[in-house]
């Protein structure tokens, strides 16, 4: 798609001449749609847990209904209104690091350490045993503290709760060669054949049967996988209905080498 945007006539020496300037707007075209399928995809998300708070409310506020069913209605009115929050903070997520806004600030971070930090926030608030198998050795990668927390806590919040029967849940540490593996392994719900491609796509959730009274705004995995590539490390999972899915993120280690340098040059 060509876009014409100026043109010019010179007819002194050699008589009529006309010269006309076209810019390539594919490019723009392209991203002009994926807004609006975006803005659209967003507005009806947010129009359907609105709409029921709404009706909810006018219920509440303009009928006479019994004490038991007002208690059913506020739960269900809190409920949504969770899930709009969740999905406007999972949303305001994305858009920052889809717009380039998202500043990492890369340090090396132990990984054992931090994979303790992280599963011991969890380990009080929730029924499922998280089970760590950490590396033989020390291994250190380069990434922002906050946004790797932010890729484990979705890994571990959906093997929780896509494993309603409260299953262990197994986070290991893997490392070869220059590469740390961080896998998280649940023995849940599974993921179906038919989904597999779409599981990092925005929005998108499983519509089986087995998950519909699960909440979740389908934007969990997509911030995964955007902050992982920002981090230019990899995701992959492997998964079989009903027998559980194992998420894994692969990143470069940062040489330990580099480490002690540092240190040495702090003790100068
Ligand atoms: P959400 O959990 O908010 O729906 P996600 O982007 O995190 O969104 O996940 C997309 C879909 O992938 C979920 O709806 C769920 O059906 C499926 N899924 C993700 N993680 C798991 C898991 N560990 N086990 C089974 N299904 C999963």
């Amino acid at each position: 798609y060509y876009e014409l945007y100026g043109c010019a006539l010179n007819d002194q020496i050699h008589g009529s001449r006309y010269l006309l300037c076209f810019r390539d707007r594919t490019e723009e075209e392209k991203a002009d749609l994926l807004k609006s399928e975006f803005v659209s995809i967003v507005s009806h998300e947010l129009r359907t847990p609105l709409a029921s708070v709404i009706g909810f409310i006018e219920i509440l506020l303009h009928r006479k209904v019994t004490p038991e069913k007002q208690k059913v209605y506020m739960e269900t009115v809190y409920k949504e209104a969770n899930r709009l929050s969740n999905l406007i903070n999972d949303f305001l997520d994305l858009q920052r690091i889809e717009s380039g806004n998202l500043k990492l600030q890369l340090v090396p971070i132990d990984v054992d350490r931090f994979i303790e930090e992280v599963a011991a926030t969890w380990q009080s608030k929730q029924s499922h045993e998280i089970r760590l198998e950490l590396s033989e050795r020390a291994s250190f990668v380069k990434a922002d503290q906050g946004q790797l927390t932010q890729v484990l806590h979705n890994l571990i919040s959906n093997a929780i709760k896509y494993s309603p029967q409260a299953t262990g849940i197994d986070v290991r540490v893997v490392t070869s060669g220059d590469i740390v593996r961080i896998e998280v392994q649940d023995y849940g719900l599974g993921i179906p054949e038919g989904a597999k491609d779409r599981l990092f796509d925005k929005f998108y959730r499983v519509d089986n049967t087995d998950r519909r009274e699960i909440g979740g705004t389908g934007l969990g995995l997509a911030i995964v996988k955007e902050i992982v590539e920002a981090h230019g490390g990899r995701i992959e999972f492997t998964s079989r209905l009903g027998e559980g899915s194992t998420f894994a993120v692969t990143f470069e280690a940062y040489p330990i080498q580099s480490l002690s340098n540092r240190i040495l040059i702090l003790e100068d």
